[in-house]
């Protein structure tokens, strides 16, 4: 096979051999329903009970505050709708920021039109919220907080303690989309303090479709799939067993191999920057500079000259995965809302390239990507008049 450079890890991951393994028997022989009476579904409920413990125990919660979801999409709109409904009498104010998901940003557009108040929260230029401005941004109608853990497009990991102590200070809930934290950045809910946070298994090497909420005990909130008793009645359609006994023993794995994971992947991602950053002129670097700030596996510039679509596509010839904020490669008109908030102007913005590495790379992939990605640059800004007038209008040419 030609060479292949998977460079794309937050998009998804792949499922460990481990995990698909653990998984296997519950599409055959361990097949019954959780819900039925007989001990063929002994096996199922137990199996799922241990996930529930694997992944309480991962972000050090109860079981009992545990939900498995459908995938990180799910527990978003869940956090969104299940706590506006839950909570419309006491009040119609949600607070987000500008740069969370689109399963954040769009459940907020629909609860606006369903009478609810969004306030979007602008981020500083390299993606963090003010915890000054959240705090003066809470009125009393305000019910709900929703800030993001750790950026999917720059890395930004927010100051989700703090945030969870204004929150509590003022009595309104608090939900974190951690779906790019979970198993790449110590979670610990007791310690952050948040109410709510969604995680999805195809991030961290689990199966992809099936994810889990952390709902803390007490907390009020609505139905979002509404049937059957399952998930104590929280969340009715039968259990994807294989898929949650996939996603325990991947947040089981990722969380036993975490710190030197981190510290492998740092050592990766600063590596490739710093190589990026001499190799290529004028990069500019998107998120945070202070690495300790940013997802261990999160690698985001930008080459004024060269347009992400068409960088993709050579990088894809040079068999390296990768992704870009520019406008076609997400399937809208606009480039990323990510990068626009941080300031970036939209030829900057289109000309954005997101590494971000896993588990199956290794120091020979970043190597690789050093010698290739700055040749494709070279070459591509030769054929770009937008390059030739920057070089012009600096006076280097
Ligand atoms: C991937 C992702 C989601 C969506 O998760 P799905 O499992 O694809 O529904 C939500 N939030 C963030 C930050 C993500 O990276």
């Amino acid at each position: 096979m030609a060479k292949l450079v998977y460079m794309d890890n937050s998009a998804t991951t792949f499922t460990k051999p481990e995990v698909l393994e653990e998984m296997l028997p519950y599409f055959t022989q361990k097949f019954g329903n959780p819900s039925s009476m007989y001990r063929m579904s002994d096996l199922t409920r137990k199996a799922i009970a241990t996930a529930r413990e694997q992944v309480a125990k991962a972000i050090n919660a109860d079981p009992k505050e545990i939900f498995f979801t459908a995938g990180g999409s799910e527990g978003d709109n869940w956090a969104l709708k299940g706590i506006a409904y839950a909570n419309r009498s006491k009040g119609n104010h949600i607070i987000t920021t500008e740069i969370e998901h689109h399963a954040i940003l769009h459940a907020g557009k629909f609860l606006e039109k369903e009478g609810f108040e969004v306030t979007y929260l602008p981020v500083d230029d390299e993606g963090f919220v003010s915890v000054d401005a959240l705090k003066a941004a809470i009125t009393d109608k305000t019910i709900l907080v929703s800030v993001m853990f750790a950026n999917n497009e720059i890395g930004t990991i927010m100051p989700i303690k703090e945030i969870a102590k204004v929150c509590k200070e003022k009595g309104v809930y608090f939900h974190t989309d951690a779906v790019q934290a979970v198993g790449h950045v110590p979670v610990d809910v007791q310690d952050l303090g948040v109410d709510m946070l969604s995680m999805a298994g195809h991030k961290f090497y689990g199966p992809k479709g099936v994810g889990a909420m952390y709902i803390r005990k007490g907390v009020k909130i609505e139905n979002l799939i509404h049937g059957g008793a399952q998930e104590k009645g929280k969340r009715a359609s039968t259990e994807n067993t294989p898929g949650i006994v996939g996603l325990g023993k991947a947040i089981e794995l990722a969380t036993s191999e975490l710190e030197e994971e981190i510290a492998r992947l740092t050592k990766l991602r600063d590596k490739l920057t710093k190589g990026l950053m001499e190799k290529i002129p004028h990069a500019q670097l998107n998120g945070p500079k202070d690495g300790s700030k940013r997802n261990p596996n999160n690698v985001n510039m930008s080459f004024i000259g060269v347009e992400g679509e068409t960088l993709l596509l050579d990088l894809d010839d040079a068999g390296i995965c990768a992704s870009t904020g520019s406008a076609c490669a997400s399937g809208s008109l606009d480039p990323s809302h990510v990068l626009l908030a941080i300031g970036c102007k939209h030829e900057v913005a289109h000309g954005s390239l997101r590494l971000t590495l896993g588990a199956g790379n290794t120091e020979e992939d970043v190597d690789y990507a050093l010698e290739t990605i700055p040749a494709i640059i070279k070459r591509r800004r030769e054929m770009s008049p937008l390059w030739f007038d920057f070089l012009k209008q600096r006076g280097e040419k």
